[in-house]
């Protein structure tokens, strides 16, 4: 069994504002008068983690605050042998929350860049969208991610029930302007919400996605589309979707032949690493290296990276294999 801490990895689904480190928070906190009555560690339900989601954006105002995280986030992600990552940022409502559109992303990116330099490691940032949020501020989302190249996709979260219909003019703009789409499906709604995000949300990637299973014909569209799944399970047992891990439907996903990336999602709110969530599957579902190394090498496959970054890590990731 080789060592999955230097697996190299690409990390794709994992949100900026769920990555702050407990002391950075304290501090945060400490700077802007804010008091701590969240959880600022790993929590155990759904309301403890909304609470310590309100507590980060509290916490969130300066650019050095920005900043700050984003630096850190390449610090963590290294340590994982995270070689590249695509991290999600709601940049517009801070923004907004803000009154200014553009410097949360701008710190981020400034962080990132210091970040990337200090600890080798490449980032690339999605900017999400609330689906509840204006079709507005999702078109301002756009406009973020076509004047940073460093933002390599747009997508939607949040409430999956909430139909992805009315930003379709955004979703084609995207597409012709080459930025990636990557929405939230088929992790609190069934099947029909991921056939939703491939069909009018012209999804490049689907985030969590794991209840396609439900329905063979939603299976057979990923297939046909060759559409990867960002899968997070100790996220997906962490807000009670899935009753524990040995029961995750991952094996089955690898099974149906779908592609399988796999993430943390919120890795300060439930304690998870890249690394470990690697050590986890294969401790749970005797998974051998050569799946393992499939994984990795379907998130490099799915990314958004330059093309002579995947093809570093995929020969990085058969050494990994080779070796002993
Ligand atoms: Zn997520």
């Amino acid at each position: 069994m080789r060592d999955l801490a230097t697996l190299p990895k690409a990390h794709l689904h994992v949100h900026l504002e769920s990555t702050v480190r407990a002391d950075t928070l304290r501090d945060l906190a400490d700077d802007h008068g804010v008091e701590v009555t969240a959880n600022t560690g790993p929590f155990s339900d759904f309301r403890q983690f909304a609470a310590h989601n309100g507590l980060v954006r509290d916490c969130l105002r300066r650019a050095e605050d920005f900043t700050r995280i984003a630096y850190e986030f390449c610090a963590e992600e290294a340590a994982q042998g995270t070689r590249y990552a695509e991290v999600t940022f709601t940049a517009a409502a801070h923004g907004e929350r803000l009154g200014d559109p553009d410097m949360p992303l701008e710190a981020v990116l400034s962080g990132l860049a210091a970040g990337q330099a200090a600890h080798g490691i490449e980032c690339r940032v999605i900017v999400d969208h609330p689906r509840k949020r204006s079709v507005e501020r999702f078109a301002d989302s756009l406009r973020l991610a076509v004047v940073h190249p460093q933002v390599v996709a747009i997508g939607t979260a949040g409430a999956e029930d909430y139909p992805l219909t009315p930003f379709a003019a955004v979703f084609r703009a995207a597409r012709e302007s080459g930025i990636g789409l990557v929405h939230h499906a088929g992790e609190t709604c069934g099947a029909p919400s991921v056939a939703e995000a491939v069909t009018v949300g012209l999804a490049d990637r689907i985030g969590h996605g794991f209840r396609a299973l439900d329905d063979p014909g939603v299976v057979a569209l990923l297939k046909d589309r060759a559409v990867p799944l960002e899968v997070c399970p100790s996220s997906n047992v962490a807000l009670g979707l899935v009753e524990s891990v040995s029961s995750h439907p991952l094996p089955q996903l690898v099974d149906a032949g779908l592609i399988v990336t796999l993430s943390t999602d919120i890795p300060s709110s439930t304690g998870a690493t890249l690394t470990g969530e690697y050590r986890m599957v294969r401790d749970t579902f005797g998974f051998d290296d050569d799946t393992v190394a499939s994984i990795a090498t379907n998130a490099v496959d799915a990314s958004f990276a330059p093309e002579d970054t995947k093809v570093k890590l995929r020969q990085d990731i058969a050494t990994w294999r080779a070796g002993s």
